[in-house]
């Protein structure tokens, strides 16, 4: 039988009797797991749900660091430790066999290590949107060893993100974006924790959730929640690694690491919606989030390692389709909102967040300038329907996809230029994707005189799932 010993702190929270036991077993695994059998309380506090042993404790087996594999005999003394928050040196000795095996071409790398493989363990990162930047971010992450990531995304798996989002396949279309993407990360690393946040970050969840976390990763599609993680990341001193992508192009940073500038220094003003489309409408090539996403992921392992020069300062452009890369260099600005020495906002609110690019804010109209689709489809099939006129505001690319016949095309941005053609007598009933852009083109015709102008409620995705699924949707 040999002795184990166990921390008071463990002793107290899994409120054994006593802090010394005698186990049988020739191995401290096996030992570990009797003990646990004997003590129901314990199991929960030593192993993860997945079996693992939980590598904040410390194993000696008669005064040595041990391994679980380790062989016993009858008077061998086990002292179960909790690590301290201090030393890396003291906890590098917590990579398994495997773990060394496995991050062998890491831990060959000069600087890196035995000890920046653990800090990799160790490290709780968090990746904001788990779509086209956050795909490749989380997937390297999780082969390259960090031990812990959290995924933040309310979206579930369509089959217009394949083409660019590679953390997700056809097995899992119709589930969650987190839990696609653990299944898939869970898959390339076993011992990876992943944190699933099946919601959307707010003004009221985002500091309690980005406090648990060193590293923060933003592959968000919106300007709202970039301005409000930004914020958050400044209040709470953690650096945020940031990346975006429009059409053929993408930029990257490092913001907020070492009091270096933040988002804000950067962009102190989202520009307005008809400047800002989002994928949906203004398309991405599907490799683009890759190489962006993968300069994101390197630039949270060396914020890890603390090795290298972070893009803290510069942004980094990169232009696909001329193939180059350029950098443009920025500093904190003095009169930066949120992280001057007298920041305007000091506290997380609605109104610092400004407009996202699909959700902003839409004008409000009376009921009557709204049609629903079933009420629509009616009126396309009256015969007497000449005086009504449809108009599509989407983007040219976006009509490639689909459109209803007999629409007329005018982009919401040529709209100030081209409204001159249509009949200020007509009925004009303006359709875009999601609802959101018509109601713009609606208000700015109805601004010009136009009175019997309408919005097709929830746009052609509504139209598409009540009135015509066999219209290919993105
Ligand atoms: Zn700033």
């Amino acid at each position: 039988m040999s002795h184990i010993f166990l921390p008071d702190i463990l002793v107290r929270v899994a409120k054994l009797p006593k802090r010394e036991f005698e186990v049988s077993g020739e191995t401290l695994s096996a030992a570990l797991e009797h003990l646990c059998k004997e003590q129901k309380g314990l199991e929960k506090h030593l192993y993860h749900d997945n079996g693992i042993f939980k590598d904040h404790f410390l194993l000696t087996v008669d005064g040595e660091l041990a391994q679980l594999d380790h062989s016993l005999d009858p008077a061998s003394k086990v002292d179960i430790m909790l690590a301290t928050s201090g030393g890396v040196a003291d906890c590098s000795e917590q990579l398994s066999k495997n773990d060394i095996e496995r991050y062998s071409r890491h831990i060959t790398l000069p600087g890196v290590g035995r000890k920046g493989q653990h800090r990799l363990k160790a490290s709780r990162t968090l990746i904001i949107g788990t779509g086209g930047l956050g795909s490749p971010v989380s997937l390297y992450l999780a082969a390259a060893g960090v031990g812990t990531l959290g995924l933040v995304d309310f979206d579930i798996v369509e089959s217009s993100n394949l083409q660019r989002q590679i953390a997700h396949g056809i097995s899992t279309l119709g589930l969650s974006k987190v839990e696609s993407a653990k299944a898939r990360l869970k898959d390339i690393n076993p011992a990876l924790n992943v944190e699933t946040h099946n919601y959307a970050l707010t003004t009221e969840n985002a500091l309690a959730l980005i406090c648990d976390y060193d590293v923060v990763i933003d592959g968000s599609d919106n300007f709202m929640t970039r301005y409000l993680v930004n914020d958050a990341c400044v209040m709470l001193g953690k650096p945020l690694v940031y990346g975006a992508i429009h059409q053929f192009e993408g930029q990257a940073s490092v913001f907020n690491h070492n009091s270096g500038p933040c988002y804000r220094c950067l962009f102190p003003k989202s520009p307005p919606p008809e400047l800002a489309p989002n994928c949906s409408a203004g398309g991405v090539i599907g490799v683009l989030p890759g190489l962006i996403g993968m300069v994101q992921a390197t630039e949270a392992v060396k914020l890890i390692l603390g090795m290298g020069d972070s893009l803290s300062g510069r942004m980094l452009r990169y232009d696909a389709l001329k193939m180059k890369f350029s950098e443009v260099r920025f500093s904190k600005r003095k009169d930066c909102a949120v992280c001057s020495e007298t920041p305007a906002i000091t506290e997380l609110l609605a109104e610092n967040a400004v407009c996202s690019t699909s959700g902003h804010s839409a004008p409000s109209f009376d009921p009557s300038v709204y049609i629903s689709p079933k009420e629509f489809k009616e009126l396309l099939e009256c015969k007497d329907r000449k005086e009504a006129q449809v108009i599509d505001v989407r983007e040219p690319g976006e009509i490639e996809i689909c459109a209803l016949p007999e629409s007329i095309h005018i982009p919401l941005g040529d709209l100030e230029e081209r409204y001159p053609e249509l009949s200020i007598d007509s009925s004009h009933y303006v359709v875009c994707l999601g609802g959101s852009r018509a109601a713009q083109a609606v208000q700015f015709l109805q601004n010009k005189g136009f009175k019997k102008v309408y919005v097709v409620e929830g746009g052609l995705r509504r139209w598409a799932k009540e009135i015509e699924p066999s219209m290919p949707m993105y």
